[in-house]
């Protein structure tokens, strides 16, 4: 079993979630997008111990509370990203742009790539590259828990915006289409800002890309 703890952190209302193994307390933190330490306290409180921290994409909104985490961890945590975000995770997520300065923490150690397989105890993500809102970006798919972590890529009721260096509109229009509308209807979708949605109903109803047209 799979728990999920969803935190929105940061100045532009990231989710954060924080996931463990029900039954071996192991931990993993998708996008820990600000206040590090209250990530890890919201982990201590459950008796979880945080092991790795997955990236969908390399914006800072997604990684800066990184740092903290592992500054109260040892050993620190292993980050994973796919390669294609390098250049923007050397380039501090593009804060910049705005106006923004994070910590990039530890320097992602795994390489992501489509299809791979990740583990959290007994569950498994399977890995899907999607292209379009940053040229890396990847969402994280649990078919057991029925599950799919999306990132910034589609959210309810819209889409990533594809307007920041390395988008590319026809790129994320193929990946949201061949991806996530591949999925089961009834999978959860989890996204990187918003509500919580499913993929059947972001078939159906989400403006951008729904499959009437
Ligand atoms: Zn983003
Ligand atoms: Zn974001």
């Amino acid at each position: 079993m799979l728990d999920i703890v969803s935190l929105i952190l940061g100045l532009v209302s990231t989710n954060c979630y924080l996931i463990a193994d029900s039954d071996s307390g192991e931990a993993v933190v998708i996008d820990p997008a600000w206040d590090g330490t209250l990530i890890l306290a919201a982990a201590k409180k459950r008796g979880w111990k945080i092991g790795q921290l997955w990236y969908t994409h390399a914006h800072f909104d997604h990684f800066g509370g990184a740092a903290d985490i592992a500054n109260g961890l040892n050993p620190p945590p292993v980050v994973a990203l796919h390669p294609l975000e390098n250049e923007l995770w050397q380039n501090m997520g593009g804060g910049a742009l705005f106006g923004v300065n994070i910590t990039p923490g530890p320097a992602p150690k795994i390489k992501l790539a489509h299809g791979q397989i990740l583990h959290l105890g007994r569950n498994e993500f399977e890995v899907r590259h999607t292209p379009g809102h940053t040229p890396g970006h990847v969402v994280f798919y649990c078919a057991k828990e029925g599950v799919l972590f999306s990132g910034d890529l589609i959210f309810h009721g819209s889409v990533g915006r594809t307007d920041l260096p390395g988008g590319d509109w026809e790129a994320l229009k193929k990946s949201i289409r061949e991806q996530v509308f591949s999925l089961p209807d009834e999978t959860r979708l989890l996204s990187g800002h918003g509500e919580e949605s499913t993929v059947g109903e972001e078939k159906h109803e989400n403006p951008f890309v729904n499959t009437r047209e």
